[in-house]
């Protein structure tokens, strides 16, 4: 059924962010859109606000929702991969970590890989596309058992593709935020699983889907909803040309929400994160914080001032 979306007014995109008188200046102006956020466009017929009807979640909203936090107790990320990453084809596990640590602020483990066959995760070849995927309920069954005690939340991760029951085609993820588990595949980010030759962007483009899609679902983990306020890494997203639209970065509204559930420094996360995509190559995101930070932390010589 087809969903009428609103594009919000600054005024509501301002009033989602809320009030920060009383914030300490770096992260007030962190939080201040200047003109870094885009407004998204009118939803074309195939997208995700076409197809579901969404009001947004605003950042008071969110805090009174009383969304699960880390605390001493439940304080690190942990990623499970469930069978094989392997050099060429998947992303890097020690760049995902290193991302994932970097934009929650929080220390990431890796597990040791599942071997699926011993694990008794169900699974069948696709009747379309002949390839074989594993059942998502099986997957979070035996994450719920392994949850470590000290985990906020446990990350299967995969480049198996997955389905949820008979019935469907395939899913790229599903998760339970009440048990704080969840599993995402990479499989259907890889250009090859389209038949397309690999190319020296490949790779590059790989990491970034996968480094969105883990950052995506683990703010749902910490009771972040889709975003309706700018363009936004919490866009809901329908097929891949969308989430591919989709920034690597948290607009106001939910960097604030992010913020207000660990308290991490955003001047320190952001200079990381720059860090990260300089590294890993991804130019407008590096060009995007770089301008961001200038504007907060003005004084910051770690910044590229040209
Ligand atoms: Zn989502
Ligand atoms: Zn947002």
């Amino acid at each position: 059924m087809a969903a009428q979306f609103t594009p919000p007014t600054p005024a509501q995109q301002l009033a989602a962010i809320g009030l920060t008188t009383g914030l300490q200046a770096p992260l007030q102006r962190a939080l201040e859109p200047r003109d870094d956020f885009q407004s998204l466009p009118e939803p074309g017929p195939s997208d995700w606000l076409r197809n579901h009807a969404e009001a947004g979640q605003t950042f008071d909203q969110f805090t009174r929702s009383l969304p699960n936090r880390p605390d001493a107790h439940r304080s690190k990320l942990y990623l499970q991969p469930l069978g094989r990453f392997n050099e060429g084809d998947a992303p890097s596990l020690d760049q995902l970590r290193l991302f994932t640590s970097v934009f929650f602020m929080m220390q990431v483990v890796v597990l040791p890989p599942w071997d699926l066959d011993v694990d008794h995760i169900r699974s069948r070849q696709n009747p379309w596309t002949g390839q074989r995927q594993l059942l998502t309920g099986d997957i979070l069954n035996a994450l719920q058992a392994r949850l470590p005690k000290n985990a906020f939340a446990l990350l299967g991760i995969t480049m198996t593709d997955l389905y949820p029951e008979p019935s469907w085609n395939f899913v790229f993820g599903q998760a339970s935020l009440r048990d704080r588990v969840g599993v995402y595949s990479f499989a259907r980010y890889d250009p090859s699983f389209y038949g397309q030759a690999p190319t020296t962007n490949s790779r590059k483009l790989m990491l970034r889907r996968s480094c969105k899609v883990l950052a995506h679902e683990t703010c749902h983990m910490f009771g972040i909803e889709h975003c309706v306020w700018y363009r936004c890494l919490m866009n809901g997203s329908n097929h891949l040309a969308e989430s591919d639209a989709r920034p690597l970065h948290l607009c106001p509204v939910d960097l604030r929400k992010l913020q207000w559930s660990i308290g991490f420094d955003v001047v320190e996360r952001y200079r990381r994160l720059l860090d990260f995509q300089r590294q890993a190559g991804f130019e407008d995101e590096s060009q995007w914080l770089n301008k961001r930070l200038r504007f907060i932390a003005p004084h910051d010589e770690s910044t590229d001032t040209h």
